[in-house]
């Protein structure tokens, strides 16, 4: 028995739940804010990164994540940065599968670049993953380089296949930009469903300080939906994650494709998640600067029941909903990034 699973075998008080009665059943964690890629919407070109002993260690990842399968939290994806980049990452994924074993969560899901799923996916599998959201914006291999700064496409889609040989379930997340990808959208979208894969368009969201501009990149979904549909069959799923995807099935090609809108979209009265950054702060909301900082309690000496209440304090929280405007010249609606909050 390891230190943390008496955190895991404590029964729930109550579920965990916000002020307004949303139960908090899904939780993000991201692992690192280090990345072997440096995508244009995501990171600055020299993105510096932070120093190591801010990063929460494996064992801080374990005992923050446990507590909060100790709550009820079911569903939990690990994500970055590069999750697969995290030294001792299967370490982390081996120890909380405990978890799964003793069906307290449901399912540990991943989200990576796939540059190092070749390597990672007979591991992952082992460990109980099922599921793994690799990002791909683009099948041009030279679009895909400008677009990672310095991505190999046949790296990522090697760890594709690697996955489905393991016997994952592979998902593509795209993020539309409206001038590096929108004419390949339908192409992206042939490419997932011809491999039996679902995919998510994703609009790009105003986190941290990057270079480009972001009304330049930004694509609506709306507007992608329409021409879609102009050609494709688009037929209403009711699959709701309670997230910002919303599904269709395109009847042409048979596949699932999600739009993640959470500029155009109101999803949050129905939001089921929280998200812990690698530096163990606690965001109820994406769109939000709302914090707490359970890495502070961590290394505070907390017994297991201080850092439980610390965690439903944050949670009950949890704002009602998101402040996100792309607006010319506008500073970023939240100042972190993607990276080390986790997508
Ligand atoms: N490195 C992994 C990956 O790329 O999948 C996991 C972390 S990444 C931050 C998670 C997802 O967020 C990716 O699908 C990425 O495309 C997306 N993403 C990053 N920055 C974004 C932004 N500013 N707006 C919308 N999506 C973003
Ligand atoms: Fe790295 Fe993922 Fe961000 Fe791209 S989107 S820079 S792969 S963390």
């Amino acid at each position: 028995m390891t230190p943390y699973d008496a955190v895991s075998e404590t029964p729930p008080r109550a579920p965990l739940a916000d002020s307004l009665g949303r139960k908090v059943t899904y939780l993000r964690l991201s692992v690192t804010d280090r990345c072997d890629l440096r995508c244009v919407y995501c990171m600055a070109e020299r993105m510096v990164f932070l120093p190591k002993r801010e990063v929460l260690s494996l064992e801080e990842l374990d005992r923050v994540t446990s507590a909060f399968v100790s709550l009820g939290v079911r569903k939990l994806r690990l994500t970055g940065g590069e999750p697969l980049v995290r030294k001792g990452i299967m370490d982390l994924i081996n120890g909380l599968s405990r978890h799964l074993r003793s069906g307290a969560l449901d399912e540990i899901a991943l989200t990576t670049n796939g540059t190092q799923l070749a390597q990672f996916a007979e591991g992952l599998a082992a460990a109980g993953v099922r599921r793994v959201n690799v990002s791909m914006d683009s099948l041009n291999p030279a679009t895909f380089a400008r677009l990672t700064r310095g991505g190999d496409l046949t790296q990522v889609q090697a760890g594709m296949d690697a996955a489905v040989a393991a016997g994952l379930k592979v998902k593509v997340n795209a993020v539309a930009l409206a001038h590096d990808n929108a004419a390949e959208i339908p192409a992206l979208i042939q490419w997932a469903h011809a491999r039996g894969f679902d995919i998510t368009l994703i609009e790009a969201m105003p986190m941290g300080e990057i270079e480009a501009d972001r009304t330049d990149q930004f694509l609506s979904l709306a507007a992608v939906r329409e021409e879609l549909a102009s050609y494709w069959t688009l037929e209403d799923l009711p699959l709701n994650t309670g997230g910002p995807a919303r599904y269709v099935r395109v009847a042409e090609t048979g596949g699932r494709l999600g739009f993640i809108t959470p500029l155009s979209h109101n999803f949050c009265e129905g939001c089921n998640r929280v998200r812990v950054t690698c530096t163990g702060t606690l965001h109820t909301c994406l769109g939000q600067d709302d914090a707490t900082d359970l890495r502070a309690v961590l290394r505070s000496g907390a017994s297991d029941k201080e850092l439980v209440s610390a965690i439903r304090d944050g949670v009950w929280a949890k704002p009602h909903g998101h402040d996100f405007r792309i607006a010319r010249g506008a500073a970023p609606a939240v100042a972190r990034h993607m990276s080390v909050t986790g997508g």
